[in-house]
C-alpha cells in the first residue's frame, strides 16, 4: 500500500489529514497516512506553550504565540469552507477571536473527521532521505515517549512543519553590554512582564505591531518601535513613538538613525523567522525567504525536483487556514492520481511566471489579490468547496482600512461570513479592555464592565 508521511500536525498538517479523510468518506481508497508531530498535542502554533528555548524533550520549542494573542485578521478571512464557525460554536461569535478560540475551532473540524489516530505525537522527525533506486523516502524519527529512534519508508513526504518558529536574530553593536533584557518575539510570552517598563520593539511587521500593542494594552510605560525599511505608520497612542533604524545600544540606551536616542528597559526583536528544515536532506530542503511564491514549488506546494515531496503553508500568509486546505486537497489529488503533473520544465516556467508577478506587486491590495488568485486556481482543480474569494479579498481590504483608522480598536469591528452570509456578532468587551483571553470569557454572553487599566 502507498504510504504517506506528513511532518507536523499544525493547521497545515491537519488540513492534509482532513483532505484524505474527506476522500475516504466519499468511498475512495486512500493511502496509509502517518503524521509525525513533535509536540504532545496538535494545532501547531495555536497550541500555546509557556516554554521557550528547549522543550521537555530537548527539542527546539516550536511555539511563537503568547498569552493574550488574538487573531490579527478577521476570522471571516480564514474560515474553512467545509466547517464554519457557526457549525463549531453553534452561535455567532465576534470577528477577532483569541488564540484559544481559534485553536478550539481547528481541533473541532479534525475531531469531527476522526483523524487523530493517524498522528504519532512526541515524535520528532530527525532525517528525511530519498533513495533514487527504489524511489522511496526513509524518515527517521525520535519517539520521545518510548525514548527510541526508528526509521520507516514512505512513498510520499508532505512537509507541514511551519516557518514561524526559528527566529531571525540580528546582532546590533552594544547588545553584549546592554543591562536590560533582549529577546526575540519567538520567546515573548506575557506582556504583563513589561508593565511600567520602557520597551524598544525592533521591526515593523505583524509581530512588531502586535507585541507592541499587547505591551501597550497590559500597561507598558513607553513604547519605541524602529523600522529598517518602512514605518508601520499607524496612529499610535501617545506613549508609542516610531523611530528610524536602530544603529547601536549601550548599557541603557538605544541610538537611532535619525540621531535621537532613548533610555529603554528591554529590547524585543520582532525581526521575523527563518524557513528552517534541518531534518531534510540537503537536496530536498526548501530554501526561501518569507514571500508569497517560494521558488522551487510548483503550484506553491510540489517540490519540482522530486514531485513525491510536497511543502504545505510555506508562503507568507494573508490567507491561512483555507489556503492550507486548498493546498492539501490539491496535494491529495496528485498523490491519489487524480491530478497529473506536467513535465519539469513546464513546472519551472509556471513557477517563474508567478514569481515574476509577485515581484511586480506594489501594495498590500495587490498582494492579497495575488494570494487570493493562487487559492482560487488551486480550489478550481479539486472538490474543495468553492467559495467567493473576491469577497474574502474585500474582507482583507476592510481589515486594512479599519487598522488605519484605529490600530487599538480594529478588533472591535465585525464582518460578514463569506461561507454562511451571516454577520458576525459584536464582542461583549472592546479588545483593549478584554484582559482575559480565555475561551470561557470569550464565549460568555453577559456584558462586562470595562476594566480600567
Ligand atoms: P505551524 O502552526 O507552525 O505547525 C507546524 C507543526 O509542525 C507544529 O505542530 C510543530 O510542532 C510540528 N513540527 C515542526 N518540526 C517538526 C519535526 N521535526 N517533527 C515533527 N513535527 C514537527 N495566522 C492567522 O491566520 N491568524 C493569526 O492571527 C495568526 N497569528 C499568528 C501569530 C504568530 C505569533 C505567528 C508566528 C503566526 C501567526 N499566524 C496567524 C500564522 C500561522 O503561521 C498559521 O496560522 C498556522 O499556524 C500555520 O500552520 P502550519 O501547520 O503551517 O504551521
Ligand atoms: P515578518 O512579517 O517576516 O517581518 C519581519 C520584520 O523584521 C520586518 O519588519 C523586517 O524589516 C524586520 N527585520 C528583519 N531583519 C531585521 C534587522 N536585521 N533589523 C531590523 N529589522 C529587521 O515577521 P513577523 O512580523 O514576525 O510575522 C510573522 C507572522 O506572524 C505573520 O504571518 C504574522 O501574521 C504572524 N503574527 C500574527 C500575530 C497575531 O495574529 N496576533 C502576531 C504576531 C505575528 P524589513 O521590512 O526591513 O525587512
Amino acid at each position: 500500500m502507498t504510504r504517506i508521511a506528513i511532518i507536523g500536525a499544525g493547521p497545515s498538517g491537519m488540513a492534509q489529514l482532513r483532505a484524505f479523510q474527506s476522500a475516504k468518506a466519499k468511498g475512495q481508497s486512500v493511502p496509509e497516512i502517518v503524521c509525525f508531530e513533535k509536540q504532545n498535542d496538535w494545532g501547531g502554533l495555536w497550541n500555546y506553550t509557556w516554554r521557550t528555548g528547549m522543550d521537555q524533550n530537548g527539542e527546539p520549542v516550536h511555539g511563537s504565540m503568547y498569552r493574550y494573542l488574538w487573531s490579527n485578521g478577521p476570522k471571516e478571512a480564514l474560515e474553512f469552507a467545509d466547517y464554519t464557525f457557526d457549525e463549531h460554536f453553534k452561535k455567532p461569535i465576534a470577528s477577532y477571536p483569541p488564540r484559544a478560540v481559534l485553536w478550539d475551532y481547528i481541533k473541532g473540524r479534525a475531531d469531527k473527521a476522526g483523524v487523530k489516530h493517524q498522528v504519532r505525537f512526541n515524535s520528532a522527525v530527525k532525517n528525511v532521505e530519498f533513495d533514487q533506486q527504489d524511489r522511496m523516502f526513509t524518515v527517521t524519527v525520535d519517539d520521545h515517549q518510548k525514548n527510541e529512534t526508528y526509521a520507516e519508508q514512505f512513498d510520499y513526504v508532505i512537509v507541514a512543519s511551519g516557518h514561524f518558529s526559528t527566529p531571525r536574530v540580528p546582532e546590533y553593536e552594544g547588545f553584549n553590554i546592554f543591562n536590560g533584557r533582549i529577546l526575540h518575539a519567538h520567546d515573548f510570552r506575557d506582556a504583563v512582564e513589561f508593565k511600567n517598563k520602557t520597551i524598544l520593539i525592533v521591526g515593523s511587521s505583524y509581530s512588531a505591531e502586535d507585541v507592541g500593542s499587547q505591551c501597550y494594552k497590559y500597561g507598558a510605560k513607553q513604547i519605541y518601535s524602529c523600522y529598517r525599511s518602512q514605518p508601520m505608520g499607524y496612529k499610535w497612542p501617545k506613549n508609542w513613538t516610531e523611530k528610524k533604524q536602530l544603529l547601536h545600544v549601550d548599557e541603557n540606551s538605544a541610538y537611532f538613525a535619525d540621531g535621537t536616542s532613548a533610555k529603554v528597559d528591554a529590547i524585543i526583536l520582532c525581526t521575523g523567522y527563518l524557513h528552517h528544515f534541518p531534518y531534510m536532506a540537503e537536496d530536498l530542503r526548501l530554501e526561501t525567504h518569507n514571500c508569497l511564491y517560494p521558488d522551487g514549488l510548483y503550484q506553491g506546494v510540489v517540490w519540482q525536483k522530486n514531485p513525491q515531496l510536497f511543502y504545505l503553508g510555506m508562503q507568507d500568509q494573508w490567507y491561512t487556514f483555507n489556503m492550507f486546505d486548498a493546498q492539501a486537497w490539491y496535494v491529495r489529488d496528485i498523490v491519489m492520481g487524480k491530478i497529473a503533473l506536467p513535465q519539469q520544465d513546464e513546472m519551472t516556467s509556471h513557477t517563474a511566471q508567478w514569481i515574476k508577478r509577485e515581484q511586480s506587486l506594489k501594495n498590500s491590495e495587490q498582494m492579497v489579490k495575488f494570494q487570493g488568485e493562487y487559492v482560487k486556481q488551486l480550489i478550481a482543480q479539486t472538490d474543495y468547496p468553492s467559495f467567493n474569494i473576491d469577497a474574502v479579498n474585500e474582507v482583507f481590504m476592510q481589515w486594512k482600512k479599519h487598522k488605519k483608522e484605529n490600530i487599538m480598536g480594529f478588533r472591535d469591528k465585525v464582518y460578514r461570513s463569506v461561507m454562511t452570509g451571516k454577520m458576525s456578532k459584536q464582542h461583549h468587551t472592546p479588545w483593549l479592555y478584554a484582559l482575559d483571553d480565555s475561551i470561557e470569557s470569550y464565549l460568555e454572553n453577559e456584558n462586562h464592565e470595562q476594566e480600567a487599566m
